[in-house]
């Protein structure tokens, strides 16, 4: 199927942008921390045509699903909700939407941490912006890709999904601060490669296990006396906290900190040992891992060739990254899958070897 066949008329224009995969500072975006995404190969391709009724029709390649919006005043549910939340989030900052027919396809993996979400949004406002000449850039794009987020689909998340959609590419990694939104394009350490692997298991409980640490990191804030938790840089200000807000805090902390480590430039050792410790952070302070990902990411880290994995995104299920040794990542991955999937695991590749870092 294609645009053509659904809608009966050519698209008149088309917006692609990528999903992204966090290499290190996690649950750190929604605490005005710090984040090193990096744009992955797979995206998300939204077409325009203008409706000639006066009804939105959005359709999924991906789902085979077509949904009609009747009601403007009423948010649709599933994936048409990310959609409609972008058209409205336009509205609302002054511009005229006209009836529109959109079609989706993407070969970013849905609910599996690589953020298909933010790169659904982000397409979708780009594709109309070059379709209406909009004056809006692409911090803007991810600002009110984010609202769409928050607002329509219900989800609370912080910047890092949209902005890296929105401005990474696959070439480096982008630091952000998601206070200042200050950012800076950096490599990885020489000779070395990313590898993402999904551990198969979905994340169940993720929306909820997220709301509940976002409360709690809310509460730590204002016990310690601060705006977020990135205004704290010692994690032993933690220890006047009750538990569990004690380890949310310190992870929080502690992950803030091994970015803001990165950035003063390390070894691919080092650049590992960080990702380890994220991992081991995110497991025992903040947990959000499962027994999937914990085994995922210890075959990982003790392959030769590995210098650090963790799990990556929300947690709950999801996704692993590792940083390997430049152009080991396909021999580690099959290596690795083997011994997982033996383990009645059902893991499997998701972006095989992303080069981000100069060859030594
Ligand atoms: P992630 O962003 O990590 O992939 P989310 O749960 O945040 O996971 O977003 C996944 C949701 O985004 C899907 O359930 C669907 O509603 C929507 N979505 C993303 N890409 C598409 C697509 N190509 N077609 C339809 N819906 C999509
Ligand atoms: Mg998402």
């Amino acid at each position: 199927m294609d645009f053509q066949q659904i809608f009966d008329k050519p698209a008149q224009t088309q917006a692609t942008a990528p999903g992204r995969v966090n290499l290190l500072g996690e649950h750190t975006d929604y605490n005005d921390g710090f984040v090193l995404p990096t744009a992955i190969p797979q995206s998300t391709t939204v077409q325009l045509g203008f409706s000639s009724e006066h009804q939105h029709h959005f359709y999924s390649e991906n789902l085979n699903e077509q949904v009609t919006i009747l009601d403007i005043n009423h948010t649709p549910s599933g994936f048409a909700s990310y959609i409609f939340g972008c058209l409205e989030v336009l509205q609302k900052a002054g511009y005229t939407i006209p009836s529109l027919c959109v079609y989706v396809q993407s070969s970013v993996p849905m609910g599996s941490g690589l953020s298909s979400s933010a790169a659904l949004e982000v397409a979708t406002l780009r594709a109309v912006r070059q379709l209406l000449d909009l004056p809006i850039d692409d911090v803007e794009i991810a600002q009110l890709a984010q609202q769409a987020e928050i607002h329509y689909a219900g989800v609370q998340c912080g910047i890092m999904d949209q902005m890296a959609s929105s401005l990474a590419d696959t070439e480096h990694i982008l630091f952000l601060d998601t206070r200042t939104l200050e950012r800076r394009v950096m490599l990885l350490p020489d000779n070395t490669e990313v590898l993402v692997i999904d551990s198969g298991v979905p994340r169940t409980l993720a929306s909820s296990g997220y709301n509940q640490r976002r409360a709690e990191c809310e509460e730590a804030a204002r016990s310690l006396g601060v705006k977020a938790l990135r205004d704290i840089t010692d994690p032993k200000v933690t220890e006047k906290l009750p538990e569990p807000l004690r380890r949310r805090a310190r992870h929080v902390i502690t992950e803030n900190n091994r970015v803001l480590e990165v950035l003063q430039g390390v070894s691919s050792q080092r650049f590992g040992e960080l990702m380890n410790a994220s991992h081991a952070s995110l497991r025992d302070d903040y947990e959000v891992s499962v027994p999937a990902l914990d085994t995922l990411v210890e075959l990982l880290q003790k392959t030769p060739g590995v210098f650090g994995a963790r799990l990556t995104g929300a947690g709950f299920g999801g996704a692993c990254v590792a940083l390997v040794a430049a152009g080991e990542a396909t021999r580690i991955a099959t290596h690795v899958l083997e011994q997982y999937n033996q383990a009645g695991y059902n893991g499997r590749i998701l972006v095989p070897s992303l080069e981000l870092s100069n060859a030594a």
